[in-house]
């Protein structure tokens, strides 16, 4: 049986392995540079706590992230990589009484379910390394929230997918999907027409180009910086300021994010520096005179809700994996999983019916 995959972020390029490893002939188109998109631009958290997550999400963001060790230990298996996994915990700090009493109920709240939230005052902050902001009150900590280098698992993705016999179409445009009948036929490109049996739509925040998605972009900011000791900090340090990422064995710390809508308005901004820059030295002011390396930006696949488009579509044999917005990092294992066995098992997760693209059909013109 032929996929083609519309998109080559870490969603579709996910999808393609997993479906590869069940002996499917796979098709991945990319209008850019595989996994060039969100995907590339992200903090890489698997933070469904720090995020503040409730209901169905927060189970379905949760069992992603149990899911992650096993996932990134095949996939470095597979490919000699290290991606970077860091089972690294986030501080969540505070800056007001306001936030404090809020953060509070969060964490009594988790904690009624299970899940492991603890709050630390300040001094419980500082004797963990961190010389903190005036203005820091004390934070929650989120022991079992973590991170993977985005940037180096696209990179062990794109390398396992090119050491396989998955066909990978990079710098061509999907430009319209094809159906006779109601049945799904084949997708029409910038370079000709690729046929095939079905075709998952994994266009990211562009998703809304080919089908009538409501899935619009989000423009997030970031930049990087550089400690003078490798892993300086040990934690995330998430706040609704700016979160602040180290990443595993190195000294780059990642700063993001604005929440912009712009549509696909490009570049960075001195303005959405100056919102992170602040948010940093608020938090962490000694990281004054550090070295800035890289700024960049990228687009969020967003929906209405916040939630993804996963499942079946209203034509046969074409599948939705989009929308993921602020957490497709971490729901990569669990999108990659639901995915293929709808496809290969007709098995449909629950999941795929609270994440329906129907719930917006009311919405559509
Ligand atoms: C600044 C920022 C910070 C983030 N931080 C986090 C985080 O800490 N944790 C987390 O879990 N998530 C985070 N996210 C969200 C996460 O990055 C996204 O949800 C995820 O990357 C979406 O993956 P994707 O493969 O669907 O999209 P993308 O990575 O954008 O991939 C879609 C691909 O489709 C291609 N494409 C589009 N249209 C076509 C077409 N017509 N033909 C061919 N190819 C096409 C695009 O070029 C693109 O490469 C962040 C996002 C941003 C922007």
């Amino acid at each position: 049986m032929k996929g083609v995959i519309i998109g080559g972020g870490i969603i579709g390029l996910s999808i393609a392995r997993q479906l590869y490893k069940l002996g499917y002939d796979i098709t991945v188109v990319e209008k850019r540079m595989l996994g060039r998109g969100a995907s590339w631009a992200a903090g890489g958290m698997l933070a469904p706590l720090a995020e503040g997550l409730v209901g169905d999400f927060l189970d379905f963001c949760l069992e992603s992230r149990d899911m992650y060790k096993s996932f990134v230990e095949e996939i470095q298996k597979e490919t000699g990589d290290n991606v970077g996994f860091w089972e690294c915990g986030i501080i969540y700090p505070v800056f007001s009484e306001e936030e404090k009493s809020l953060i509070q109920k969060r964490i009594k709240y988790y904690n009624k379910l299970g899940h492991n939230a603890i709050w630390l005052d300040r001094k419980d902050i500082e004797d963990k390394g961190y010389m903190l902001g005036k203005s820091v009150l004390g934070g929650a900590y989120f022991p079992d929230d973590k991170q993977v280098d985005n940037r180096r698992l696209i990179t062990a993705l794109v390398m396992y997918i090119k050491k396989t016999k998955i066909e990978v179409r990079q710098f061509e445009t999907v430009r319209f999907i094809n159906e006779k009948n109601g049945v799904f036929k084949s997708v029409t490109t910038d370079k000709g027409e690729i046929e095939a049996d079905f075709c998952i739509l994994a266009a990211g925040a562009w998703s809304g180009e080919l089908e009538p998605l409501k899935v619009f972009p989000k423009k997030g900011q970031m930049f990087s910086f550089k400690t003078k000791k490798k892993e300086e900090l040990k934690n995330i340090l998430y706040s609704k300021r700016a979160y602040i990422i180290p990443r595993k064995d190195t000294n780059l710390v990642v700063v993001g994010a604005t929440e912009e809508n712009v549509f696909f308005k490009e570049g960075v901004t001195v303005a959405g520096l100056a919102i992170l820059i602040k948010g940093l030295l608020d938090t962490l002011p000694n990281t004054k005179d550090y070295e800035i390396v890289e700024t960049w930006y990228g687009f969020r696949p967003a929906t209405p809700d916040g939630f993804p488009i996963l499942g079946k579509s209203d034509i046969k044999n074409l599948y939705y994996a989009t929308g993921h917005y602020r957490n497709g990092i971490l729901l990569t294992p669990i999108t990659a999983k639901i995915m293929a066995d709808l496809i290969h098992k007709e098995e449909e997760s629950p999941y795929l019916k609270i994440f329906s693209f129907d719930r917006f059909k009311h919405l559509m013109v």
